[in-house]
This record gives C-alpha cells, sequence and structure tokens, in this order.
C-alpha cells in the first residue's frame, strides 16, 4: 500500500501510448497521402503494447514469444510481400480470421485457468468470455471460408438450401441458450463453454454459406468487426483496457466500413448476407442494345488522338485495371498528356474495384500525386466540362440506369455521371458485364467509343500512340 509503483505507472503509460497510436493511425489511415504514416504509427503503438505486456504479465517464457513472433512476422512479411493486388481481399479474410480465432482461444483459455483454479467466476467475466469465444469463432470460421471462396478453394457461388436461416437461426438460439446456463446457472461448467465454441464455429460457416463469392468484401468487413468486438471482450476477460480500447476501435471502424460500403453500393446489410447476390456475374452483353442502338469501336490513334487534344480528361479506374496490373501504363499516360498540356484528373468512386481503397492503393503504388485523385462527390460536378473520359476496366460504377432503371440492381447506387462528358471512352476486352452481372446502356450512347483490349496492352498502346502525334 503507499507510494508509487513505478514498473506499473510505466506499463500504463506504455498502454496509453499504444492506444493513442492507434487512434492517431485509424485517423490517418482516412487520407491517402497519410495512410503509410498512420500503418507506421499503429504498428509502432502496437510494438510498444506486446513488449509492456511481456513486461507486465511474464506469465510465458520471453523466448517462446520471441520465436513465436519471428516465425508469425516472417510468414505475414512473406505475404504481405508477394500477395497480388487483386487477391488482397482473401489475404485480410485470413488475418482477420487469425484475430478472431485468437481472441476466442486467448478468452477460452484464461476461463479454463480461472475454473481449474476453483477460483469464483463473476457473473461479468463469464459474459465476457462466451461472447469473446462465439464472436471470435464465428470470425474464424466464416473468415476461412471466405477465404475458400475468394480463392476459388470452393465454389464461389452462394450455397443455399431449403430452410436454411430456420436452420442458421436454430443454432444461434442454442447458442444464445448455452450462454445463459454457462454465465447465469452453471460458470464452472466448462464443457458447455466448448460446445458453444463448437456451434459458433459451424454458424459462421453458415452464415457464409449462402453468400456470393464477389460480395465476400462486404462479408469479410463485417467480420472484420466481430473480430474487434471479440478482441474488446477478451479484454475484459483479461483485464487489459489497452486491448479493449483496440479491439473497440477495429470493432467500430469494420461496423463503419460495412455500412459505408452498403451505402456506395446501394445494398443494405440484410440484402448482402441474405441476398445471393453477385452470383450472375459474367453476362455478356449484345453489341446492339434494345432500341436497337449499337456500340462505336474506336482505334487506338484516334482515341489517342482525342485524348491529346483534350482540355481535361478525367481517368475512371475500375476492377479490370487492377486485374490487367495496368496502373503504371495508365500514370506513364496521364504523364505524357500533361506534357501536352492535357488537365489530367482520376475520378474514384467508392467501390470501385472489389475492396475499399482498392483503386487509392493501385495508384499510390504507381505514384500517381494525390492532388489528382477525386472522389465521387468531388469529380460529379466536373465531369460536364470535360471533354474526354477514359474509363478503364470500370463498369458498374459508371452505369446511368443506377439512376433511372427502376428494375435494375444497382438502381440507387450513387456513380461516376461520366455521361456528362463530351466523350467516353471505354477501355475493356469485350462486352461481358461487371460485378452486378447487368448490361450497361452507357455503352450504347452515340458519345461512347468502345477500346477493346486488355486494360495493360491497350494503354502501353495509347503511350505509344499519343508520343507519335
Ligand atoms: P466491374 O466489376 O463493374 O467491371 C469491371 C470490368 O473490368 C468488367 O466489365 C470487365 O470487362 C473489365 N475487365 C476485367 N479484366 C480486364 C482487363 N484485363 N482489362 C480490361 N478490362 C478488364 O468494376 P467496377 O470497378 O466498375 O465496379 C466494382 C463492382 O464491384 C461494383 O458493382 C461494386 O458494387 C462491387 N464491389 C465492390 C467492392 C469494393 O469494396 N470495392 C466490394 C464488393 C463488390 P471485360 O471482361 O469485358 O474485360
Amino acid at each position: 500500500m503507499g507510494g508509487l509503483n513505478i514498473p506499473n505507472i510505466i506499463i500504463e503509460v506504455a498502454y496509453l501510448l499504444a492506444a493513442v497510436c492507434f487512434i492517431i493511425g485509424l485517423k490517418r489511415l482516412s487520407s491517402p497521402a497519410l495512410a503509410r504514416s498512420g500503418n507506421q504509427i499503429a504498428a509502432f503503438g502496437m510494438l510498444v503494447a506486446v513488449v509492456a505486456t511481456l513486461f507486465a504479465r511474464p506469465v510465458v517464457n520471453p523466448w517462446y514469444i520471441l520465436v513465436g513472433s519471428v516465425i508469425g512476422g516472417g510468414i505475414g512479411f512473406y505475404l504481405a510481400r508477394s500477395v497480388q493486388m487483386t487477391a488482397m481481399p482473401q489475404m485480410v479474410a485470413l488475418f482477420n480470421g487469425m484475430g478472431g480465432g485468437a481472441a476466442a482461444l486467448t478468452s477460452i483459455s484464461e476461463y479454463l485457468k480461472m475454473a481449474s483454479a476453483g477460483s469464483t467466476l463473476a457473473t461479468d467475466f463469464s459474459l465476457a468470455t462466451m461472447l469473446g469465444v462465439v464472436i471470435g469463432s464465428i470470425s474464424f470460421s466464416g473468415s476461412i471460408l471466405a477465404l475458400g471462396k475468394l480463392q476459388g478453394f470452393i465454389s464461389s457461388a452462394p450455397i443455399t438450401y431449403r430452410g436454411q436461416q430456420v436452420v442458421n437461426g436454430l443454432i444461434f438460439a442454442l447458442i444464445a441458450l448455452l450462454g445463459v446456463y454457462l454465465v447465469g446457472f452453471d460458470p464452472q461448467n466448462t464443457l458447455v463453454l466448448w460446445v458453444a465454441a463448437a456451434l459458433a464455429l459451424v454458424l459462421g460457416v453458415a452464415m457464409v454459406l449462402p453468400i456470393g463469392g464477389a460480395d465476400m468484401p462486404v462479408v469479410i468487413s463485417l467480420l472484420n468487426s466481430f473480430t474487434g468486438l471479440a478482441a474488446a471482450f477478451t479484454g475484459f476477460v483479461l483485464r487489459s483496457t489497452v486491448l479493449v480500447i483496440s479491439g473497440a476501435l477495429v470493432g467500430a471502424s469494420g461496423t463503419l466500413l460495412t455500412q459505408l460500403m452498403g451505402k456506395a453500393m446501394n445494398r443494405p446489410l440484410t440484402n448482402v448476407l441474405f441476398g445471393a447476390f453477385g452470383s450472375a456475374g459474367d453476362a455478356v452483353a449484345a453489341t446492339t442494345d434494345a432500341s436497337g442502338r449499337s456500340i462505336r469501336e474506336v482505334g487506338l490513334e484516334d482515341a489517342a488522338t482525342l485524348l491529346a487534344y483534350a482540355n481535361q480528361v478525367v481517368i475512371v479506374p475500375g476492377y479490370g485495371m487492377a486485374v490487367a496490373r495496368a496502373q503504371n501504363s495508365v500514370q506513364e499516360l496521364a504523364k505524357i498528356l500533361e506534357q501536352r498540356g492535357v488537365e489530367v484528373k482520376y475520378a474514384i468512386h467508392p467501390v470501385a474495384g472489389r475492396m475499399p481503397g482498392h483503386m487509392n492503393v493501385l495508384l499510390a503504388e504507381a505514384d500517381v500525386p494525390y492532388n489528382q485523385l477525386f472522389e465521387m462527390d468531388d469529380i460529379n460536378p466536373e465531369f460536364g466540362r470535360t471533354d474526354v473520359v477514359l474509363v478503364i476496366g470500370a463498369n458498374d460504377v459508371v452505369n446511368p440506369a443506377a439512376r433511372h432503371d427502376k428494375q435494375s440492381p444497382i438502381y440507387g447506387m450513387p456513380i461516376l455521371d461520366v455521361d456528362k462528358a463530351a466523350n467516353v471512352i471505354i477501355m475493356k476486352r469485350s462486352m461481358r458485364s461487371g460485378f452486378a452481372g447487368i448490361e450497361n446502356e452507357l455503352f450504347y450512347e452515340p458519345k461512347t467509343s468502345m477500346l477493346f483490349g486488355d486494360a495493360k496492352e491497350t494503354a502501353d498502346g495509347l503511350v505509344s500512340a499519343v508520343k507519335q502525334l
């Protein structure tokens, strides 16, 4: 009693520093220019938290932790360096699943330790454990299934059967009953905890099965918020404030991101979870639309001329640019256009590509200056005074049907108003549809020209053609 316990204070200050780093890091992630340093600050915060924990709770031989960190860090480093940009959602799913699993296992082991020591298990402790274990387990198995679907290990189509929602509801009810029993009546009964964990693993799989592969990024974001919540509950179990804070941050940001993605796609979360959307894919549209309008093709030279003599060109990147890995060629094209006095801007739709921030990451990788990137609300008023819009592998995010066709699955989704520009050049390989599996009326507009081919090859071709003008 009495006097200052110096090491404890240092540890508390270290945890506070870590929490501040997480918050600053997260804040910086909202700007492309600051995101990289935000990540580094948050990673530094995590290092501080891990080291402080090693001093605060010397429960395990530090060598185990060091060896584990080197092995885990090495695998993570290798994966992060070698992963293809288009496979990023899979990697996020894997990391997320590991986080959920780790939270669940930590809660279980703490509970077993307390139960076997014969301690009285307080209600808040049992409740936090139950929630951490169940939510963490759902996140683990759901994320691994999402990874399998995205990577093609299992069919990415929605897997549905009659009575599926009833079965899922029953599993959920059973878990809830077990939770009430453990927390309210028999906290020492660890078997109940194990059974609930096993059922939660089944529920994670059952929840993700009916979701179409291409909807997986939204689900991964949702599961990410689950992992955050599970970590926060584990923080309560361990009485670790920093874990509660970091878990709550992940939980809140995952929830917000899920909401934002739903809004940008104009689809409520229930539609993502139960709508079995995204299965259509790959429909091939005709070269003539229902009212007899035909598409117009353009060659490299003509497209290059149109671009080179424009005052303002807006580039709209989409999923196809990521698939073709065309970002460096696109950046080179923009550079030579600027050298000719053309003003070049990039229009970034919030759900272009297949994950949030997909286009920002690719364009940053190609060293596109951040001040050339414009968000949807800022660039939409510009299209009316734009000479040429160059749509590179984007489709749904420029489909005007979203504005007026009430029957369209994307009706109500905010889009980039590229049809307001004087000319539109569409770079894609064929008349195949995008993610939503629907025809795009923009392709049949008289002001639109189709420049068919792989986005990278075409962008390289445009660079050479502009240089020759
Ligand atoms: P889309 O999926 O609508 O269209 C992509 C187009 O790229 C296709 O029509 C395809 O046509 C073309 N393409 C594919 N490969 C190449 C290539 N190598 N070279 C040139 N073109 C190519 O993409 P958008 O970015 O416009 O829209 C994203 C969609 O994904 C939206 O519907 C959004 O709701 C959804 N989504 C987005 C998420 C996100 O977080 N960003 C998450 C989940 C879904 P072709 O085959 O003819 O070449």
